[in-house]
């Protein structure tokens, strides 16, 4: 269906959330030259103290949006993957066959924001209630004037207030696990220096990795109901007693962290559910979260905008078909991420014996073709040329 888009700004397009998804979009409209403005509930743009390991395939995106110089440059490259023990004895050693790279979440906010004209970008406006009235949203602010909208795009993460007022069905679904997350200047082990390390132990997951600028990203997990709080006086403890039995490197990185971020791992759920309704259409964890096992939700984020952006560049005059076209591209391959991740963090923290030392025997011993077949579907960006 054709629709009559004439919106108040000049086809303006309206992001909700400065966050990874929303400001790669905002980049990506750019490139293509169509106007928008972003809303941002935070006073800045920025991202918590932690990094972020992007594939090959957002790496490419930031390529085409001329972003990729300054990505290498305060990234760290990983060119080895490792599944050594707790002791760092390697099980398992894999050469990275595609570019992958781990950086500092606030740097990688700055890189986005950094081309942006600042008078699109508007802090501090926390989206309280949205309406459709016809083909237009009225998007409502806390302490603000609503504004009017024929174009929105939903960026505002898994909590999204645009997802709770239009899809009030999709529910949050928690996956019983605890993740921390902490940045170090403590090297990465001896003979893992570019590399990611990734450890089962029991039901316990350790995993680190360099993140450019001498600091080293470091993760911890294990099962636990959600809803916990860290007591900031014992967290550093409580988490060395967790891991004793770990590498005393690794306990290091652990010792020498300023802060330690929890989280309880969630995603969306692999229900059916459309992307976009009327004149709103979501992208990134306000539509398909997903659990960071396969360290993909902020890859898919940046994805979602590539195509989106290609989408409404060819649908200009049609954001329905604009939209339609988007999440259809999209979905097979996103639904799919969230699957995998969820199942591979079933597995990595079961309590069940066949399940988890069975996937662990796959990861440490199974084919190398299975893990270059998944390598190679999260990196194709072949289905997006359609466009
Ligand atoms: C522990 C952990 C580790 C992870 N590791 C990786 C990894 O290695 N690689 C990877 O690709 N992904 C990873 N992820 C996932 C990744 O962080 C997310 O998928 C990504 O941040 C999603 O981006 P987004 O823009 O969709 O949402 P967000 O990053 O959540 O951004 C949403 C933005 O919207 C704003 N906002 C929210 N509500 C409102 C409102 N009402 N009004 C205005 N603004 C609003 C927020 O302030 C925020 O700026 C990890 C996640 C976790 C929890």
């Amino acid at each position: 269906m054709k629709t009559k888009s004439k919106p108040e700004t000049g086809n303006m397009i309206t992001i909700i959330g400065g966050g990874i998804g929303g400001l790669t979009l905002a980049n990506a409209l750019q490139h293509h030259q169509i106007p928008f403005r972003l809303y941002e509930q935070a006073t800045e743009l920025t991202e918590v103290g932690a990094g972020i390991g992007l594939s090959e395939a957002p790496i490419k995106i930031f390529d085409r949006l001329g972003l990729g110089k300054e990505l290498r440059a305060n990234g760290a490259a990983i060119q080895k993957v490792f599944f050594p023990d707790k002791n760092l004895k390697v099980r398992r050693e894999i050469e990275t066959k595609s570019e992958m790279l781990c950086i500092h979440r606030a740097r990688l906010i700055d890189i986005l924001q950094e081309k942006l004209p600042a008078d699109a970008i508007h802090l501090s406006h926390r989206l309280s209630d949205i309406g459709i009235k016809n083909d237009t949203t009225v998007l409502h602010f806390e302490n603000r004037p609503p504004l009017e909208s024929e174009c929105v795009v939903a960026a505002d993460g898994i909590h999204s207030v645009v997802r709770k007022n239009l899809f009030p069905e999709i529910n949050i679904r928690y996956i019983n696990q605890v993740i921390w997350r902490g940045i170090t200047t403590e090297p990465m082990p001896e003979g893992f220096e570019d590399s990611y390390i990734e450890i089962w132990d029991e039901r316990l997951r350790f995993l680190t990795i360099s993140i450019g600028h001498g600091q080293t990203l470091w993760i911890g997990a294990k099962p636990e109901p959600p809803g916990g709080i860290d007591d900031p006086l014992t967290v550093r403890k409580n988490l060395l007693d967790l891991f004793k039995n770990f590498h005393p490197d690794l306990l290091r990185m652990i010792d020498t962290s300023e802060n330690f971020l929890r989280d309880d791992m969630a995603d969306l759920g692999t229900g059916k559910r459309e992307w976009h309704k009327g004149p709103v259409v979501f992208l990134g964890d306000a539509i398909h979260a997903t659990t960071p096992n396969l360290a993909q939700g902020g890859c898919q984020a940046i994805e979602d905008a590539w195509c989106l952006a290609k989408c409404l560049k060819k649908y200009r005059d049609d954001y329905h078909t604009a939209f339609k076209t988007y999440s259809e591209l999209r979905k097979p391959k996103v639904m799919k991420i969230v699957k995998d991740s969820w199942l591979f963090g079933k597995a990595a923290h079961s309590g069940n014996p066949f399940l988890h030392y069975g996937f662990r025997l796959l990861l440490s011993k199974g084919p190398e073709f299975i893990l270059r077949r998944q390598e190679n579907f999260l990196n194709n960006l072949d289905y997006l040329e359609k466009i």
